[in-house]
């Protein structure tokens, strides 16, 4: 078999663009397209080709196959363009409303054609600006609960859910995954990017024997748990959201893991929002009705997703699991745990790791900055830590409380 980069690949412009669209004959005329490159340009291109003429207007991601990172260029599999594609049809057969329309995909030159959806805003900045969106944490919650359920043993044939694992083993995003989330920031390693101002922080932090043993578990379990097909990357940077309408993009690090990590994900980028919310915030009591905002989105994240897994099990599950009391029940308690685990990793990664989050990076006051920081890694600690202690929606809710 000839490898994905040795095929005929070629990266896409904004003049050859018009060629990935002209046979879906969405378009009255591509050569009047107006086209441009709007993505952030690490790992993918993203191309915008509008028609004036007719207000059309379509996607284009494109991967490349190499990542910017620290200012060098790695080499990275063309492969996640495919997964990116075959897990939003996935996402498509239970929640069609919550992701882009997906109109073509193109294995060789690995990019994707999908709908537009620049009427809706990314949720990081609309977060950022003190927006709130009343449906967010329902349809997050109906989005992880339908896409985990389906892709899950409690639901697929044994033989379908193996051949599932395979086609979705990811095994170079996966790493990425490995070393940025559960490694790195753990150590004092160089893809850490740490001012001068927080090291002696982070030095005591790294002395933390426990915290290190139970992020690495955490890493175990992500690296063996193959309970359903995760989006893999489900931060605020990953959705879209308008006042009624919420849309989940980006799936390409999609592999069969443990369900907590998608649910985790979502979860510390309400967490890093909630804290960062204090520098961002003019008003006092704004900032206390824009939290209650955050902690009743993630009471309803996973109030949906508890309700409508445990639902599915009961409907839909196999008898093994739908007739015999409490099997189902102690497996979302296990998902609550890891939650909050993975939760507490993704938190300390996206404050010192490789990848942060302008939620915190964009606070101009430096000291305020520096102790939101702190607080951030103190509560992923926490979460890594206490995972088991703190049972339930409402202890958390408290527990959010005391930050
Ligand atoms: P990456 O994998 O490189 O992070 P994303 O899929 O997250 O790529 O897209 C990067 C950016 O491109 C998004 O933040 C958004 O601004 C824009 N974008 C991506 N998909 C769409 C879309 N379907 N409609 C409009 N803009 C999009
Ligand atoms: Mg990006
Ligand atoms: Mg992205
Ligand atoms: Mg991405």
């Amino acid at each position: 078999m000839v490898p994905t980069q040795e095929r005929s690949y070629r990266a896409l412009t904004v003049d050859t663009v018009r060629s990935a669209v002209e046979q879906l004959q969405y378009f009255e005329d591509v050569e009047q397209l107006q086209v441009s490159e709007i993505g952030d340009g690490n790992l993918n291109y993203v191309f915008l080709l509008e028609e004036p003429a007719t207000g059309k207007s379509l996607i284009v991601k494109q991967a490349l196959p190499y990542a910017k990172v620290v200012g060098e260029s790695w080499p990275l599999t063309l492969d996640r363009a495919k997964i990116e594609y075959q897990s939003l049809q996935k996402a498509a057969e239970v929640v069609p409303n919550l992701v882009p329309v997906v109109y073509h995909h193109d294995m060789e030159m690995a990019y994707t054609v999908m709908e537009d959806l620049s009427s809706h805003e990314i949720l990081r900045s609309a977060l950022i600006n003190g927006n709130q969106y009343p449906n967010l944490g329902k349809d997050i919650g109906t989005y992880t609960a339908q896409t985990l359920f389906h892709t899950s043993d409690f639901y697929l044939h044994p033989f379908t859910k193996k051949a599932l694992v395979k086609d979705f083993l990811n095994p170079e995003l996966c790493k990425i995954t490995e070393d940025l989330v559960f490694t790195d920031p753990f150590f004092d390693h160089d893809t850490n990017e740490i001012s001068d101002e927080i090291r002696p922080f982070v030095t005591q932090f790294w002395q933390d024997e426990e915290l290190k043993r139970e992020a690495a578990k955490l890493k175990l379990q992500f690296l063996t748990e193959a309970e359903a097909l995760l989006h893999g990357d489900l931060h605020s940077g990953s959705i879209f959201v308008t006042a009624n309408s919420t849309k989940v993009i980006d799936p390409e690090f999609a592999f069969v893991g443990p369900i907590g990590f998608d649910l985790g994900s979502f979860l510390a980028n309400l967490l890093l929002n909630y804290l960062s919310q204090e520098a961002h915030m003019k008003e006092k009591a704004d900032l206390q009705v824009f939290r209650d905002f955050l902690s009743d989105t993630w009471k309803q994240t996973w109030e949906t997703f508890a309700t409508q897994f445990l639902e599915l099990c009961k409907t839909k599950g196999h008898f093994t699991f739908s007739s015999i009391k409490g099997v189902a029940e102690e497996f979302v308690d296990k998902v609550w745990r890891d939650t909050l685990g993975f939760a507490g990793c993704e938190m300390v990664r996206r404050t010192i790791g490789l990848a942060q989050v302008a939620d915190l990076n964009t606070i101009e006051d430096a000291p305020v900055q520096i102790d939101l920081k702190q607080k951030a890694l103190t509560s992923g600690a926490a979460l890594i830590k206490n995972r088991n202690e703190i049972k339930g929606i409402n202890a958390f809710l408290s527990w959010i409380q005391e930050l």
